[in-house]
C-alpha cells in the first residue's frame, strides 16, 4: 500500500486501490441473465394469503396483479371456507401463478451486505458475483444496501444498472461508498473541507449513501453535515480506534443515519469510566484481541434498565437513529463450532470462502486461533445485553433493521440474513416485527419507502411466494430448509417455504437458483482440489 500514490486515486475507488496495493482484485462482475422469466406486461398471483410487511396480520385470499415491474392490483377474491368468488377475479395475465394455500410477503431488504470482499482473494480464486446474487435471490433478498462498495463505486453502479435493466440476476443495489479517513486503512481525507468535497463528488457519481468506519471528529462532523445537505444517507461501523473520541451517540447527534454492528454503543453507555479498558497486551491489529475485547465492551457498560441505559436509548430515539445490528457474523463468537458446522457449508460454501474463514493471521475476521470457553461466555453475556438494547429500542419506537454482513465468520450470503431474522426473534421481536425489520423498516432506512418494502399498489413488484407461513418458523427460509419428520416414513426430511422470488417483476424459481449455486460451489472444490 505504501507504493500507492493517493493523489491519483479516483474518488469512490479508494477501497479498490487499497486492495490492489495488496495484490487483491475485485470480483468478476455478473454479465448475463441466466435465470428467471419476465418481466411481463401482466402477471397474476392467484388466491394468496397476504402478509404485507406493514405489521398487519395475514389476510386473503387475494389476487395480486403485476404489470411490468410494478404491483398494479391487490384484489380480495373470497372468504376463507367459502372458496374463491370467480366474479371478483382480475383478468388473466400473460403468466398466472396459482397461490392458493400459499403466503406472499414483500421481498427482503438486506440492510448491510457486501458483494463479496476482496479479502477472500488472499485464499484463492474468488467466486463470481453471480454466486452471491443467486444466493441472495434464493433467500428472498430483492434489495441490498451495499455497505462499503469494496469492489469500488463504479463497479457497483454498473452492476446496479444491469440489475435494474434486468440484464443480470441480481437484487436492486443501493451503493453506500467507503469514506476514506481512517488511519488503519487507506486514507485520502485529512481536512474537513476535503471531506465535504469528497461527499459532493460521490453524490454526483451516483452513490446512494456513505459508509464510515469513523474519522477524526471534525472531519466526521463536517462529512455528516455535508451528507445531509446533499441528501445522502449514512451508516457507520464505529471502529474501536475512533470510538474513544466519538461514540455512536455523538455521531447520531451529528446526523448519522444508522449505526452498524455493536461498536460505539457500549462506549455511549459508560458510567464509571470514559474509555474501554483493554488487556495490557491488546493490539487492535491482532484480530483475536480485537474481537475478544469487543466481547467485553457491553460488560463494562451501564446495566440494562439503569438510568443511563434509558437516557441513552431516549437520546438515540430523539434524533431518529437506526441500528443495523448484524448479529449473525458475531454469532460464531458465542459458539464457534455451531457456526463452523452449519448445515449449508457442505453444499453451498465455496472453497475460497471456506479457506478464508479458517484461523489465520492477517485475514479480517479469521481470528479463531485461540478462541476459548471464556471468550464464548463473555460473548454470550454480551449478546444478552446487546439483544436487550435492540429490543428496548424497538419497544420505545426506534427502528432496527436486519442486515447480514455475510462473508465473514462462517456466515454465507442469504443464509446469514435468515440467521439474522432468527436472532432478532431471540432478542424479543415477534415474528411480525422481525418481518417488518427486513421489509418496511428497511425501506424507510434507505429512504426507498415510496419504491418497495411493502405489498401495495404502485410499489415495485418485489414479492416472495412461500408454500407455508414463514413467520411460523424463519428456519423454513434457509436454502437447506428446516429439519422435520416425515410421519409417513418416520424419517427426517427438510421443509423449505420459499418457492418463488419475484424481483421487479422478474420471476425466479428458488430451486433453480439453489441448484446453480450448488454447482458453482462444487466446481470451486474440484477446481482447486
Ligand atoms: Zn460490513
Amino acid at each position: 500500500m505504501t507504493k500507492t500514490n493517493i493523489d491519483s486515486i479516483d474518488i469512490g475507488e479508494e477501497m479498490v486501490a487499497g486492495f490492489a496495493g495488496k495484490g487483491l482484485k475485485q470480483l468478476t462482475p455478473a454479465t448475463q441473465r441466466k435465470h428467471g422469466v419476465g418481466p411481463f406486461s401482466r402477471i397474476v398471483l392467484r388466491g394468496a394469503i397476504v402478509i404485507d410487511g406493514t405489521g398487519a396480520p395475514p389476510w386473503g385470499p387475494a389476487d395480486i396483479v403485476i404489470e411490468n415491474d410494478q404491483i398494479s392490483g391487490i384484489v380480495p377474491v373470497g372468504v376463507p371456507g367459502l372458496g374463491i368468488d370467480e366474479h371478483r377475479r382480475p383478468a388473466a395475465g400473460v403468466l398466472d401463478i396459482p397461490c392458493e394455500g400459499k403466503y406472499v410477503t414483500p421481498g427482503f431488504i438486506d440492510s448491510h451486505a457486501h458483494i463479496g470482499t476482496p479479502f477472500h482473494a488472499e485464499n484463492g480464486t474468488m467466486m463470481p458475483a453471480d454466486y452471491i446474487y443467486e444466493l441472495w435471490l434464493a433467500h428472498g433478498i430483492t434489495s441490498v444496501r451495499e455497505a462499503g462498495c469494496m469492489n469500488g463505486l463504479r463497479w457497483t453502479l454498473q452492476q446496479n444498472e444491469a440489475a435494474r435493466e434486468g440484464r443480470i440476476d441480481a437484487p436492486t443495489l443501493y451503493p453506500y461508498v467507503y469514506f476514506p479517513a481512517v488511519n488503519d486503512y487507506l486514507k485520502t481525507i485529512y481536512q474537513p473541507e476535503q471531506g465535504r468535497d469528497w461527499i459532493q463528488a460521490v453524490k454526483e457519481k451516483g452513490a446512494a449513501g456513505i459508509k464510515f468506519f469513523g474519522a477524526p471528529p471534525a472531519i466526521m462532523e463536517a462529512a455528516l453535515d455535508e451528507s445531509q445537505q446533499v441528501g445522502l444517507r449514512t451508516c457507520c461501523h464505529h471502529a474501536q480506534l475512533t470510538a474513544g473520541r466519538m461514540n455512536a451517540l455523538t455521531t447520531a447527534r451529528w446526523g448519522l443515519t444508522s449505526t452498524e454492528h455493536l461498536y460505539g454503543i457500549p462506549e455511549a453507555l459508560l458510567s464509571d469510566r470514559t474509555l474501554m479498558i483493554v488487556d495490557d497486551d491488546y493490539n487492535y491489529n491482532d484480530e483475536y484481541m480485537r474481537f475478544a475485547g469487543t466481547g467485553q465492551s457491553f460488560l463494562q457498560a451501564a446495566k440494562p434498565g439503569s438510568h443511563l441505559w434509558e437516557e441513552v436509548l431516549d437520546a438515540f430515539l430523539d434524533v431518529g437513529h437506526t441500528f443495523v445490528p448484524t448479529m449473525n457474523p458475531y454469532d460464531a463468537n458465542r459458539d464457534v463450532m455451531r457456526a463452523r458446522r452449519a448445515d449449508w457449508h457442505d453444499r453451498f460454501t465455496d472453497q475460497t470462502t471456506w479457506n478464508y474463514f479458517q484461523p489465520q493471521r492477517g485475514g479480517h475476521g479469521a481470528y479463531f486461533y485461540r478462541w476459548s470457553v471464556k471468550n464464548e461466555i463473555e460473548w454470550k453475556e454480551s449478546f444478552r445485553i446487546w439483544m436487550q438494547f435492540i429490543n428496548d429500542y424497538k419497544n420505545k419506537g426506534g427502528r432496527i433493521c436486519a442486515g447480514s454482513d455475510a462473508g465473514f465468520m462462517f456466515q454465507i450470503y442469504g443464509f446469514g440474513l435468515v440467521r439474522e431474522l432468527e436472532l432478532l426473534q431471540e432478542a424479543g421481536f415477534s415474528p411480525a416485527e422481525v418481518l417488518r425489520s427486513v421489509t418496511a423498516d428497511a425501506a424507510a432506512l434507505l429512504g426507498i419507502e415510496h419504491e418497495t418494502g411493502i405489498l401495495e399498489v404502485g410499489k415495485r413488484a418485489d414479492i416472495l411466494i412461500h408454500n407455508e407461513n414463514p413467520l411460523a418458523d424463519f428456519k423454513l427460509l434457509y436454502g437447506t430448509g428446516a429439519l422435520r419428520l416425515d410421519e409417513a416414513t418416520n424419517a427426517p426430511t427438510r421443509a423449505h417455504s420459499l418457492e418463488t422470488t419475484i424481483k421487479a417483476g422478474i420471476v425466479y424459481d428458488v430451486a433453480d437458483l439453489l441448484a446453480d449455486v450448488e454447482l458453482m460451489a462444487a466446481g470451486s472444490w474440484s477446481r482447486q482440489g
